[in-house]
């Protein structure tokens, strides 16, 4: 980074993806500019990237719904110059210009203070992974599944959020069943903290049925649509069913059964215009009793100018854990 250049990952209006330099009036307006360290692949990012309109305002874009990093200048007074900072969704790396950048600007009521003894890089770790998963389970504890009353499932398993939520879980002593599609993640999975693993085809069905056996008394599910009309026709009297995802699909198919005759709850789950309050409370617990004991154990780093293999990757549907971004280097 020379003068008020910088470097960053730009989808251009042809969706041709390139490490390119712009300087900084390139840069959407706001208060805090940041000098990022890390940012992180989301399956959102890998939409920007591919600059999926249902994602991305306009092109050229910058993907990156995450960034971590040092403040470089501030003319807000909550922020100084020099203090470690994070943001997570709001508009970043979907309507504006995002994390996949050396420098970000942005609204000073978008940003946190790095939570002790978080990292940088542990914040990116769990990143808007980590803070929807804890989104999910604080909605669970809302609704009263609490560990005692029986399983709870996690859809998604060995992806970003699922594979947080299941560590969340397990620290909270639920017992959590992993439904994944990767075999090759089930070790990682029992180690994560899932007392059993169940395949994907177990809760991918078609069946016309209003109900089927009651199992779940919580869902966490990160994938939607047919896996997600499961789900709910599972979940037993008064349980709780967060959806976050759509991997596998957006349309839901389900009938009023499972609300008028389980009591079931479904709950929706938005990260990215959380509310401040709920938003700080959230970052509090992930960095206290909810921090994952083993935070580099999902990690795996990818640097700036390699992001686009990853992004091919998340679109299979290949990645366990998460993905760092390093930015810095
Ligand atoms: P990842 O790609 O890391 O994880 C998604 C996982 O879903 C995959 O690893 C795979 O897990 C499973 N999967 C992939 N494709 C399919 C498919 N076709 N059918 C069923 N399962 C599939 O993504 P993230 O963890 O970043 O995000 C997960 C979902 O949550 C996405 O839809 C994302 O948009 C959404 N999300 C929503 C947020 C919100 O605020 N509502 C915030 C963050 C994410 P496995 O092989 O283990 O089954």
């Amino acid at each position: 980074m020379a003068g008020d250049s910088f470097r960053c990952y730009l989808v251009d209006e042809n969706k041709t993806q390139a490490i390119v330099e712009r300087s900084l009036d390139s840069l959407p307006d706001g208060e805090v500019l940041i000098r990022a360290h890390w940012s992180s692949l989301n399956y959102k990012d890998a939409l920007a990237a591919t600059g999926h309109s249902g994602v991305v305002r306009s092109l050229p874009h910058v993907p990156g719904i995450d960034v971590a990093g040092v403040v470089e200048s501030s003319s807000s007074d909550r922020f100084r110059p020099g203090e470690e900072v994070l943001v997570t969704g709001f508009e970043l790396g979907a309507e504006r210009w995002g994390g996949w950048s050396q420098l970000v600007r942005v609204p000073a009521e978008w940003v946190v203070r790095c939570p002790e003894p978080l990292t940088l890089r542990d914040c990116m770790i769990l990143g808007t992974a980590g803070f929807t998963a804890a989104q999910c389970v604080a909605a669970l504890q809302l609704h009263q599944v609490s560990p005692d009353k029986g399983e709870v499932l996690v859809t998604g398993a060995s992806g970003g959020v699922g594979s947080l939520a299941v560590n969340i879980l397990s620290r909270l002593s639920y017992t959590v069943v992993a439904a994944t599609g990767k075999p090759a993640s089930h070790d990682r999975l029992l180690a994560w903290g899932a007392s059993r693993v169940l395949g994907r085809e177990a809760i991918d069905v078609e069946s016309a049925k209003p109900l089927m056996n009651s199992r779940w008394v919580g869902v966490v599910d990160t994938v939607g649509g047919k896996v997600l009309s499961t789900v709910l026709r599972e979940t037993t009297h008064r349980g709780c069913v967060a959806a976050c995802g759509m991997v596998g699909g957006a349309e839901l198919q389900v009938t009023v059964y499972p609300f008028i005759l389980r009591g079931v709850r479904l709950v929706g789950i938005d990260s990215a215009m959380c509310p401040r309050d709920e938003r700080l409370s959230i970052w509090n617990k992930l960095s206290g009793d909810w921090k994952p004991q083993d935070l580099e154990s999902f990690a795996s780093e990818v640097a700036l100018s390699k992001a686009g293999d990853a992004v091919e990757r998340i679109l299979r549907g290949e990645i366990i854990g998460r993905t760092l971004v390093r930015v810095d280097d």
